[in-house]
């Protein structure tokens, strides 16, 4: 589903991304974990073209990212994605929200987007608020909406970024939740994220990242419980 093969990326002088292999079968269900600065939201912000790689290649769903505007649409329609700080428009309704890509993008008839979007916000079970602004809604609630959002677009592949990160311990369940039902229906998924129990609860392989590199990828009982790298080791020691 994705395919990452010799990547690289520089910030200016500074080489963020290096020599990143990395292939993600469909169904999949990858957590990415590494110090702050390691280079996690980079990567997976390559994925969608939302940063631009110098080498190296990217394949997402059979389609070859180059800098042609339509690949990048074509591979952005099949790839959600979901933030820190959920970044809805505030402007708008729950429901327009999540409506306004199928319309403008998918070209969707609105009733429809609507109908769909309701089935989606149904099942982050937030369906109640769908006429609620965002700002009306706690960040447990505005982070279920980015997720129902992403999956209006019936994307194939569901890019996180450390979603429960900015979230209230009380509110990190509820995203968590939505995110484990994802997974067990066989959403392809790769999160940045430590939160290590839901690494351990739906993750085929946990990557390590440290200084732009993958230092390490195991499944979670074996990175955890027996990290070969010793910066794996101390990264994690700081954590569980
Ligand atoms: P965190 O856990 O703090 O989110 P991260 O692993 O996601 O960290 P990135 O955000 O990918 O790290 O950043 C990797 C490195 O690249 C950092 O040193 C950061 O300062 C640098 N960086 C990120 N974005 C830019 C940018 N637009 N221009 C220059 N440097 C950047
Ligand atoms: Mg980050």
């Amino acid at each position: 589903m994705i395919s990452i093969n010799r990547l690289n990326k520089w910030y200016g002088d500074f080489h963020v991304l290096r020599d990143i292999d990395l292939e993600v079968a469909k169904g999949e269900r990858i957590v990415i974990c590494g110090p702050s600065g390691s280079g996690k939201s980079t990567l997976i912000r390559c994925i969608n073209h939302l940063e631009r790689h110098q080498q190296g290649d990217i394949t997402v769903g059979g389609v070859h990212m180059t800098n042609d505007i339509k690949r990048i649409e074509q591979i952005r329609r099949n790839v959600g994605m979901v933030f820190q700080h959920f970044n809805l428009f505030p402007h708008l309704t729950v429901l327009e929200n999540c409506c306004l890509s199928p319309i403008w993008v998918q070209k969707k008839p609105r009733r429809e987007a609507e109908r769909t979007a309701m089935e989606y916000l149904e099942r982050v079970r937030i369906a109640n608020q769908a006429q609620k602004y965002p700002g009306q809604l706690s960040g447990g609630q505005q982070q279920r909406v980015a997720i129902a959002r992403a999956l209006c677009m019936h994307p194939e592949v569901m890019l996180f970024d450390e979603p429960t990160s900015a979230l209230d311990p009380e509110m990190i369940k509820e995203v968590l939740d939505v995110m484990i039902e994802l997974a067990r229906e066989g959403m392809t998924m790769l999160c940045v994220t430590h939160e290590m129990g839901f690494a351990k609860t739906v993750a085929d392989r946990v990557i390590f990242m440290d200084e732009g590199q993958i230092v390490e990828s195991a499944p979670p009982q074996a990175l955890f419980n027996n990290p070969q790298s010793p910066r794996t080791k101390e990264f994690l020691s700081q954590i569980l």
